[in-house]
Formats: C-alpha cells, structure tokens, sequence
C-alpha cells in the first residue's frame, strides 16, 4: 500500500458509567471514567484513482457497514470539509482491520473514526491542532474523543469532555468476553430511561478514582459493583449476560460487569495468568461467544 497511512486505535472499558436523566436534546448527562485496553483495530488510508471507498477484515468484518454511515468514512469527509481538501485528494481507500467487538460496548466505531481522522490528518497534512481533532471527534460521536487520547479518562457531558486520570502500578489486567449479536446503545439507553425515571446527577466515584490511582486491583474491584448504571438495563434486555458474569467471577475474577452498553462483559483479574485461567474458564462455559485477556491503560490513536 504505497503512500498510505495507518492509525492503531485501542477498544475502551467504561469501569464507571454513571448515567443522568435524559436532557431535552435526548442525550443523559454522564461521568464516565474510561480505560483504553489493549484491543486495537488498524485504519490504513491510501490515496484512491477514482472514487472514496472502504473495506474491512477481520472476525467481526460482516458486522461494519462500508458506506457512508461508518464513522471511519464520516471522519474523512468532516476533515476534508472543514479543511477544504480538494475533491480529488478525497478519493481515499479506507481500510479498517478490525479486531474490536462490533456493538459490544466498546467503542469499535468511534475507535475507528478517530483513528481514520488522524490518518487522514497526515496524508492531507491539514496542520490542524490537537484541540481541533478533539472538537471533530467530538462532533462525530461522545465516545470518539477519548479514542484519540487513550489512557484513562473522565467524560462529562455526554461523555466527550475529558480530564486525563492517573493510573499507577503496573496497570490492570482484563478478560472481555463476547456475545452473539450486537445491543444497541440507543435501545439500552431507552430501557434505562424506562428503568430510571428519576436518575440522580451522575458523578464520578471517589473510590475508584482512588483504586486507579494507587493501581491496587482489589480496591478496584470493589468499586466495580454496580459502577455500571446502564448494566441493569443491559440486563433486562439480554437477561443471558447474567450467566456470563457469573461464570466469570465463578472462574476467580475479582469482579465482572457489563462493558458500557453491552453485550460484551468485563472481568477484572489479579494479574496476567488470572486472565489467562478466567479466559479459558469462560471459553468453555458456554456463556459466550469468545473471551480474550487485555491490559489497560493502552494508548490513544497513533500512527504507525
Ligand atoms: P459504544 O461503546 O461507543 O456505544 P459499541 O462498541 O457498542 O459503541 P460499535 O462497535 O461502535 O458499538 O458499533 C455500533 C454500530 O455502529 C454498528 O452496529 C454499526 O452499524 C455502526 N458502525 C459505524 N461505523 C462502524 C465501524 N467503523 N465499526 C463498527 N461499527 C460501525
């Protein structure tokens, strides 16, 4: 692929989704504390002849819409409009390998629109600041900022208003583990609301700011309990995730949640061969589509 850029781009875990009732513009006012983990996809662009297109590989490639609906494409063309790139130098081939759950709570999506702005970015050598990626980013979606960055963050607003957070130690160790089919953020967002009528204004919690602080897994876990407000709608739609948590703690993870809006679960572990036997014990349980081990924080998008 001569010419062309690529951009690795990590997967989130939200290890707190405190969610607010719904504003007038229909979006919840949220505290969302993000951790990268180290699940990437890879965004290539390469200059096209004739025409912009895309293309997609990987075990969850069937999943990814290729028009102009996926957000990899939505970033190109809001980069290009907004730096007024030439119609020829739009003609872009845009291929995501993808190794990000699809709909899995995750942010595949959003990983994907930041990673193909920034590759976009340097083959069109728009000289745009970092505060002004950030403003795309977050015009593009609430998850999409935190993508660019990485790390560990809080989101306010509607979760695209970042503080970076410091985590210490030698960082957490995660197993994530798929469902069949995908839920969709807005649908579980709906049954919170029909959950929720009355949600308190959502705010970060001290003692997991703390636990990631100090890197202690254990204080971390127990703050894990009930950190996700959207797990019990989550639940109530797919009420066989249940199981899946439960098989996971069962395997000796310190605790288990659903990531973001599912379907995909978390469980954090003690340390990597934790992961590893909590991987291998959900793999055979039945309970889930597959199951991988991570580790967090991982960094933002980067150009390879
Ligand atoms: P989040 O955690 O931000 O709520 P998610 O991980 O649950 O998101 P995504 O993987 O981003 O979900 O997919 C949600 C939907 O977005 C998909 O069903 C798909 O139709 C659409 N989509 C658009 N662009 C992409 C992309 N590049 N990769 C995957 N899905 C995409």
């Amino acid at each position: 692929m001569s010419g062309g850029v690529t951009v690795r781009v990590p997967a989130k875990v939200n290890v707190q989704l405190a969610v607010g009732g719904a504003r007038a513009d229909g979006f919840h006012d949220l505290a969302n504390v993000f951790l990268a983990v180290s699940l990437y996809d890879e965004v290539t662009v390469t200059p096209s002849p004739d025409r912009p297109y895309l293309t997609c590989s990987g075990p969850y490639a069937e999943q990814v819409p290729l028009d102009s609906t996926n957000l990899a494409a939505r970033a190109a063309e809001a980069l290009a409009s907004r730096y007024g790139i030439d119609p020829a130098a739009r003609n872009v081939h845009i291929h995501i390998a993808k190794d990000i759950p699809v709909a899995g709570g995750m942010a595949g999506g959003s990983a994907d629109g930041a990673a193909a702005l920034l590759a976009c970015d340097a083959l069109w050598g728009t000289g745009a600041s970092r505060t002004e990626l950030l403003g795309i980013c977050a015009e593009l979606g609430s998850d999409v900022p935190f993508s660019l960055v990485g790390g560990a963050a809080l989101g306010t607003g509607r979760g695209e208003k970042l503080t970076d957070l410091e985590v210490g130690g030698t960082g957490f160790h995660w197993v994530f583990a798929t469902a069949d089919g995908g839920l969709s953020t807005p649908a579980v967002f709906r049954e919170f609301d029909r959950l929720t009528p009355q949600a308190p204004a959502p705010e970060a919690s001290p003692a997991l700011l703390e636990a990631l602080r100090s890197g202690d897994a254990e204080a971390l876990a127990v703050t894990l309990t009930h950190s996700n407000d959207l797990q019990p709608a989550a639940l109530s739609l797919r009420p066989a995730l249940a199981e899946t948590l439960e098989a996971g703690v069962a395997a000796g993870a310190l605790a288990g949640l659903v990531s973001g809006s599912g379907p995909t679960t978390a469980f954090l572990a003690a340390d990597a061969g934790a992961a590893e036997k909590v991987a291998e014990a959900l793999r055979d349980s039945g309970t889930c589509r597959s199951a991988r081990a991570a580790t967090s924080p991982a960094p933002g998008a980067r150009v390879l």
